[in-house]
């Protein structure tokens, strides 16, 4: 995996035939005591040194667009205007910069339900923000979602309840626990296999080293405490490497195993 290119809202990586871009939404701050330890409560003292910026954490938003050239898929969307907060929605600012025409894109894979990955899929004008769009991967648990605002697509919508290939190197698992229909996507390269894997950490300073470390919004956190382990112990392999959501921007790193946890190299340095 080789960076060839960045910016302000997007890098752009080489992965064997496919080209990764890391897309950047934006950012939302959120408090630490959102953090849960291993018995679901909060901390009195962050543990470690979590970085904080006005006593609040620092989230990154990223999407991801994964291309063979042929055949592309753009996993997750961003929050567009939906959370109501100019720190995030800059995805089309992104796309632009990293020369992708949304009016090309067909197929979008979405990890789970929440505002800041599945929103973008409308444009703040609310129209369809990808004019050619023709199939939406969901967590079939996750699916409901596609009401209100999101209805018009539901025709489009492709629930995903098992293991299943979405294009000829892009397969969904379904990895529940921070939602019910949470689903990561596995993508081969000839040259490795990454891993965008939604929300499986939020806060990356502090559940690398301590992986059972939850967040309230884990709907369900000991079901998401084993997905993260899970996923955590298959990252750890060889040409192996996790693309993450909330992730530092641009969220595209190496997994090795550290004392009780593991550690986290990023491959391209912080953008945004
Ligand atoms: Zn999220």
């Amino acid at each position: 995996m080789r960076l060839t290119s960045s910016g302000r809202h997007h890098a752009a990586f080489e992965f064997g035939d496919l080209r990764v871009v890391s897309l950047r939404d934006g950012y939302i701050d959120m408090s630490p005591t959102l953090l849960r330890d291993e018995h679901g409560c909060a901390f009195d003292v962050l543990p470690g040194a979590v970085p904080l910026v006005g006593g609040n954490l620092r989230l990154s938003v990223n999407a991801f667009f994964v291309t063979d050239g042929t055949r592309s898929v753009l996993v997750d969307t961003g929050a567009s205007d939906a959370w109501h907060d100019p720190t995030m929605g800059l995805l089309h600012d992104a796309l632009d910069e990293a020369g992708i025409d949304r009016a090309q894109i067909t197929d979008v894979a979405i990890t789970h339900r929440h505002v800041d990955h599945v929103s973008g899929l409308i444009a703040p004008d609310g129209s369809e923000a990808f004019a050619k769009l023709e199939r939406v991967w969901i967590g079939a648990g996750d699916a409901p979602v596609f009401t209100g605002r999101l209805e018009p697509l539901r025709d489009r919508v492709v629930p995903v309840s098992e293991k299943a290939a979405i294009n000829d190197w892009t397969t969904a698992v379904p990895a529940p626990g921070h939602t019910p229909g949470h689903t990561v996507y596995d993508i081969t390269s000839g040259t490795g296999r990454l891993l965008v894997w939604g929300d499986t950490v939020h806060v990356p300073t502090l559940q690398f080293d301590r992986p059972n470390v939850a967040w309230e919004y884990d709907g369900d956190q000991p079901r998401a405490r084993a997905a993260r382990a899970d996923l955590l112990e298959q990252l750890a392999q060889p040409r192996r490497f996790v693309a993450g959501a909330h992730l530092d921007s641009p969220g595209i790193a190496r997994v090795a195993p550290a004392g009780d946890g593991y550690a986290l190299e990023y491959l391209a340095p912080r953008i945004g």
